[in-house]
């Protein structure tokens, strides 16, 4: 049997009764001997191929005599499979996809085709590709979410696999640590165990959880093992995510990684018509090539610009033109400026060119520092009411002048030089994101 001494584990868990983000399970998880509740890895493993091998011929995920099932004499009621429909049978799984989330409504650009492509190969054949694990990474915004559930979802329609199931990171968490304070672990593991294609959201939040990743990195182990396929999202490169073990990171890394980027002016506007059609609005080509100029940052933004000029028209009985649009849209561009510091600027500026913050406020005048400098400055014109004057001396008591020469400076270059427009553009995506 596995892990004897999970009971203990478990009265020993005195958790908060909190859901969400601020559930940190691992730090109030730690046992009186944690060398008792780590497993050792040759046991996890055997039970997991033996777990394989029985999926082959049994289909039902129901698995009684699997050696995994949890100690004898402990046969409860599947009550801890969370996502069970009540009253059917727990073969049938709640996928928790969102079926709006499809291939059809995914618009592809430059900045998600390759994404793209490897997830349509994995739909038409999950597990069978070698993109397994196949892993999505980029920023807020960008289509995921939205891309790894269409896998899902187009699985699912093509009835090609028996049990799919979408979960972010975070409901994992929070559903792992329930388990354990139920002692119901060996019935979270088992669930899991007989998805045949797992689909994992923003696997960044099980950084730090130690516990967690112990237990995704079993499961992980299994689905592999038996080709079962898993579908992963990250807020960036797997590489750069902290507080994941390796073992697990570089497992991440096994399948194939792909990346969305924020998207160009010509798929945000293909977006915004796609949008807009879908939803039966009529825009003019004006407003949504207004839109698409000055929403850059990512698609739901596009998507919320769109809903906000839809709710004013709708609520004032305006027209959909380009007057409505510059009023909405320049609330809404006020509204992620709002609390925005000068601080936060620099702060943000220089984490991105790897400068101390101190120095943009300090006297040196050495070339990485005076360019961090500029572009704080830049941003701080552009994006705060703050006053040439106050901005100089929030960077260690400079002039206005010397706040003036440094936007010129910075759109100048921003003219001539791409590289360095696309860092400045880049910098700015990341001000936006954090200031709100
Ligand atoms: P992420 O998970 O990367 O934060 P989401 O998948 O939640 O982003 O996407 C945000 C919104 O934008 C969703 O409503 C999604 O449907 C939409 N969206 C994202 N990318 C596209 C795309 N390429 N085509 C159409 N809609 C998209
Ligand atoms: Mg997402």
């Amino acid at each position: 049997k596995e892990n004897p001494e999970e009971p203990e584990h478990g009265a020993s868990m005195q958790l908060p009764a909190r859901r969400g983000d601020d559930v940190s399970p691992d730090a109030s998880e730690a046992p009186p001997n944690p060398a008792e509740i780590d497993a050792p890895e040759g046991r996890r493993q055997e039970s997991s191929s033996s777990r394989s091998r029985g999926s082959e011929n049994q289909p039902s995920p129901a698995r009684d005599g699997d050696p995994s099932a949890g100690p004898p004499g402990s046969q409860q009621p599947p009550v801890s499979n969370p996502f069970a429909i009540p009253g059917i049978q727990k073969a049938e799984i709640d996928s928790q996809l969102n079926s709006s989330y499809t291939f059809e409504r995914f618009i592809e650009g430059d900045c998600n085709r390759l994404a793209r492509s490897a997830a349509w190969a994995i739909a038409q054949e999950p597990g069978a590709t070698s993109f397994n694990p196949f892993l999505i990474y980029g920023g807020v915004g960008l289509g995921k979410t939205h891309l790894i559930q269409a896998i899902g979802n187009y699985v699912q329609a093509k009835e090609s696999v028996d049990t799919c199931l979408y979960v972010s990171s975070e409901r994992f968490t929070t559903e792992f640590v329930q388990s354990i304070q139920r002692n119901r672990i060996s019935e979270f593991s088992m669930f899991y165990r007989q998805i045949d294609l797992l689909i994992v959201d923003d696997v960044q939040f099980f950084s730090g959880k130690e516990k967690t990743q112990e237990e995704f990195f079993h499961i992980f182990n299994a689905l592999h093992q038996s080709g079962r396929q898993i579908i992963l999202s990250a807020d960036r490169p797997p590489r750069d995510i902290e507080g994941i073990e390796e073992r697990l990171l570089s497992r991440f890394q096994w399948g194939l990684s792909a990346d969305v980027q924020s998207p160009g002016l010509e798929t945000r506007i293909a977006i915004l018509q796609r949008k807009a059609e879908d939803d039966g609005i009529e825009l003019e080509q004006e407003v949504i090539e207004f839109i698409a100029h000055n929403i850059k940052s990512n698609i739901r933004e596009l998507e919320g610009a769109l809903i906000r000029l839809l709710a004013h028209a709708t609520l004032h009985q305006r027209d959909l033109d380009l007057d409505l649009a510059k009023e909405v849209l320049r609330d809404l561009m006020q509204d992620m400026q709002v609390n925005l510091t000068i601080e936060e600027i620099q702060r943000i500026v220089c984490d991105y060119l790897d400068i101390p913050e101190d120095l943009v406020r300090a006297k040196t005048r050495k070339r990485e520092v005076v360019r961090a400098r500029q572009i704080a400055m830049y941003f701080s014109k552009k994006l705060t009411q703050h006053s040439l004057k106050t901005i100089g001396l929030h960077f260690g008591g400079r002039d206005h002048s010397t706040v003036i020469h440094a936007n010129n400076t910075v759109e100048d270059q921003i003219e001539t030089d791409d590289q360095f427009a696309s860092m400045v553009e880049e910098i700015g995506r990341k001000i936006e994101l954090r200031s709100r």
